[in-house]
């Protein structure tokens, strides 16, 4: 996130603080900051897990509506995950020797569930889904409750997503435990979900003991329209970006320049209706854009520039330009995809990458939680031909343990060829 450097440097120094006094003291420093930060007094960690049968309690007392439309996320976004597994594979070659790839689950994921200041159901089924599809023996999820208090949508999608353990202990306090674990709370291998400024912070710090998912930066919208789109349609899809908060990015790109005055227009007449007006106007104001092109061609170029998070091409032929799109983080094609259907419930993933990392970077997926170990198994003729060869390229860099090992093989092979 953009935060100004006195602001980020007060903020590295907290979190050192709070990871070192975790690491160091495990369960006492947990519930001595759960209790600073979140105000919840707790004697043991033990009493701030929340049980199944809580969650399953708060899952059967959702009005139905809710429920079914949590269901339903899940359904989707489990399908379309599914697809994501990859499968182990091996191939042999002529002199019968094996290569191949294992794949498998990560052993124990931590998933981080903001909730200081908003609760994010979605969140919980986008990032547990995901990991609970590729198979991870056990998904521990933590979530601050500020007060004690904690949205029962969020428990219930803890509870459709088959949670393991779940927590209520929320910034760096949260993402230090799951790194070194505690009396209460074993280690994990891999950390995901967003947070805030000492969330982000916390999970910089730890990783390379575990892995982590990203360092998500401001929500950014490019939509791509050919002006056939109701221009309040566009209007109310860059609100829903900007709506986020101050440092959401949305961007509309067009080659009709009277057609971007009418979605200004648009955005005039509705903004004082939303709710989030103010913070809408701010991001709108500070990271806005209306972007004038000579043609589609160079709005595919201002694409790939800004490699953005979510891409919405307004377009009556929206194919034509997708093949053109290197770098984005979701593509939502047609004037009827709204993007915000891919925040909750289209079924790809909405955990993105931001900040121009779509260059490099891709969704969250199965894969995340997946790992790949490489397999070698040689006969006896693969042994001599690689080790002939393997033997060479050691000596030629003075590691002559490597060429001894590798020449062995090669004599075990020509031994078991000399006639008895
Ligand atoms: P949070 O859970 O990230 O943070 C709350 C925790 O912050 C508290 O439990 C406390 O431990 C810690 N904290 C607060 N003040 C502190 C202080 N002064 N010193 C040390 N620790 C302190 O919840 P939040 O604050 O509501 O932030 C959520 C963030 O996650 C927002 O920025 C939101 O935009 C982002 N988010 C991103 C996505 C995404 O997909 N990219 C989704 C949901 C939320």
């Amino acid at each position: 996130m953009d935060w100004d450097s006195g602001a980020t440097g007060q903020v590295e120094q907290v979190v050192v603080e709070i990871l070192e006094a975790v690491r160091r003291r495990g369960d006492s420093a947990v519930l001595e900051y759960t209790a600073r930060f979140d105000r919840i007094t707790a004697s043991c960690v033990a009493e701030l897990e929340i049980s199944p049968e809580r969650r399953a309690t708060a899952l059967d007392r959702l009005p139905s509506m809710q429920r079914e439309a949590l269901e339903f996320a899940a359904e989707r976004i489990r399908a379309y995950h599914q697809r994501q597994k990859t499968e182990s594979w091996s191939y042999t070659e002529p002199d019968g020797s094996i290569l191949g790839q294992q794949v498998t689950p990560l052993e124990r994921v931590g998933v981080y569930v903001p909730g200081g200041k908003a609760a994010y159901p979605s969140s919980v089924l986008m990032n547990v889904l995901p990991a609970r599809v590729a198979g991870v023996d056990e998904i521990t999820m933590l979530a601050p409750a500020p007060g004690g208090e904690i949205n029962p949508l969020v428990l219930a999608a803890a509870q459709i997503a088959r949670v393991d353990r779940l927590f209520t202990i929320g910034g760096a306090q949260a993402i230090g435990v799951l790194a070194y674990g505690s009396e209460t709370i074993a280690a994990v291998d891999k950390i995901v979900g967003p947070g805030n400024a000492y969330v982000a912070e916390a999970k910089r710090r730890v990783f390379g003991q575990v892995g982590i998912d990203m360092i998500a930066g401001p929500s950014e919208i490019m939509v791509v329209c050919d002006g056939q789109t109701d221009p309040e349609w566009i209007a109310v899809d860059l609100f829903a970006q900007a709506e986020h908060d101050e440092d959401a990015r949305a961007m509309l790109v067009c080659p009709d320049p009277l057609y971007l005055d009418q979605v200004q227009s648009a955005m005039e007449r509705l903004l004082p209706a939303m709710e989030r007006s103010e913070i809408i106007r701010a991001a709108l104001n500070s990271r806005g854009a209306l972007i004038c092109v000579r043609d589609l061609a160079e709005a595919a170029d201002v694409v790939n520039f800004v490699a953005p998070e979510h891409l919405e091409l307004s377009l009556i032929e929206p194919e034509r330009m997708l093949s053109a799109v290197r770098h984005a983080g979701a593509v939502f094609l047609g004037q009827n995809t709204a993007e915000v259907f891919g925040d909750y419930c289209a079924g790809p993933n909405h955990v993105l990458p931001t900040s121009r990392t779509a260059r490099f970077a891709s969704p969250l997926g199965v894969y995340d939680f997946q790992k790949r170990t490489s397999l070698v198994r040689c006969s006896g003729d693969g042994a001599a031909r690689l080790g002939r060869i393997a033997g060479r390229l050691a000596r030629g860099e003075g590691l002559t343990a490597h060429a001894r090992s590798a020449e062995y093989r090669v004599q075990e092979s020509d031994d078991e060829q000399q006639p008895p």
